[in-house]
């Protein structure tokens, strides 16, 4: 597609289709300098530290500003993705044609009223539970550990150590398909294993409220310390990854079955099976979003011909070869 030169606000040149220039000039009409970034490199925003070029990064900062990014994005044909901490995807080497909708940091904030937590999806988890034991609120250490957004881990139904997400979510702001902004009741998300009806409907999870309880914060304290000493001790967390890549198989353990099948190690360019963790591929350095693709592909095959069991990712794939 033809490309134009196009000013940035900080006045340097860039060059993008005119449909994306059609949609910033629209976009900058409600954001302001520094919320939306162009051809943005996905290595910069997944785990993985893999991924080509997006063509523009939005970072809005209210869920008023994602509602109208996204309308705008989608009356311009735009195709959109929304992403938290990035750590459950792999954005393929030919980056994202479109435009990467970030919920983080400028949209993260928290507030605490009686045993009800509520946090904007770009908040942290580590940085809700730390909130949570500020307020003598107890309950959520098995997620304080995991790397990702609220946002990104409801959506998820992400859980460790007994623990999900489902447990404690009690009500959900969502932004539906139409950019109504509505509230879900946690009975209507449909929770089961690192599963939710928002990643079915496509809905936009804009913040969510968990119920947890008075508790000993000491206690809760060491626990949350104890269950991050474990995660250093059992997983490769030196390396750039995107914890367990495949879903826990009925009756099975993942990182098991891969390890029978003899591919702990197995490496493809720069992408390796875990020796601590088989169930984690790592980015041993310089990996591409292909090789770890393909090594998922490589683990799936061998370990269906060895043990029969076809494994599912549990990471998200997105963008363009
Ligand atoms: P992203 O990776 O940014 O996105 C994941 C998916 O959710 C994408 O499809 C994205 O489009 C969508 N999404 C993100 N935000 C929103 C939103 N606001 N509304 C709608 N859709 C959205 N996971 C566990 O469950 N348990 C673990 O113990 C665990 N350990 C991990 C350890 C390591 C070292 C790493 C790197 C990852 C681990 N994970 C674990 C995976 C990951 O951290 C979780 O799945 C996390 O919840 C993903 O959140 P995120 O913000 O990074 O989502």
């Amino acid at each position: 597609m033809a490309k134009i030169p196009y000013t940035k606000i900080r006045n340097e040149q860039v060059t993008v289709t005119m449909e994306i220039k059609n949609t910033i000039d629209t976009l900058n009409g409600f954001l302001k300098a520094g919320q939306i970034l162009f051809d943005v490199p996905m290595s910069e925003h997944t785990t993985f530290k893999t991924g080509g070029i997006a063509d523009i990064m939005v970072l809005p900062g209210t869920g008023e500003e994602v509602a109208a990014s996204l309308k705008v994005l989608t009356q311009h044909a735009i195709p959109f993705l929304v992403i938290g901490k990035g750590s459950n995807l792999i954005v393929r080497d030919g980056g994202f044609r479109g435009a990467v909708v970030k919920l983080s940091d400028s949209f993260a904030r928290i507030s605490v009223s009686h045993d009800t937590i509520t946090a904007e999806s770009g908040a942290s988890l580590a940085e809700l539970v730390h909130t949570a034991h500020a307020h003598g609120l107890a309950g959520m250490e098995y997620a304080g550990g995991i790397p990702g957004s609220v946002g990104g881990a409801v959506v998820m139904n992400a859980g460790a150590y007994g623990g999900e997400m489902k447990d404690h979510v009690d009500t959900v702001n969502i932004l539906d398909k139409d950019f109504n902004i509505l509230q879900m009741r946690a009975q209507e998300l449909h929770f089961s294993y690192r599963s939710s009806a928002l990643q079915k409907n496509g809905a936009i999870v804009l913040s969510s409220s968990f119920r947890l309880e008075k508790g000993d914060v000491q206690k809760a304290k060491e626990r949350l310390n104890d269950l991050n000493r474990q995660r250093r001790e059992k997983q490769p967390l030196q390396y750039p990854s995107a914890g367990s890549v495949f879903k826990r198989p009925a009756g099975h353990f993942a990182g098991t079955l891969i390890e029978q099948a003899g591919l702990k190690g197995f490496t493809i360019g720069g992408a390796q099976v875990s020796e601590k963790h088989t169930g984690f591929i790592i980015n041993i350095g310089g990996a591409s979003s292909s090789d770890i693709l393909k090594l998922i592909s490589h683990v799936q095959k061998r370990v269906f011909e060895h043990s029969g069991v076809a494994l599912e990712t549990e990471v998200k794939i997105a963008g363009e070869d």
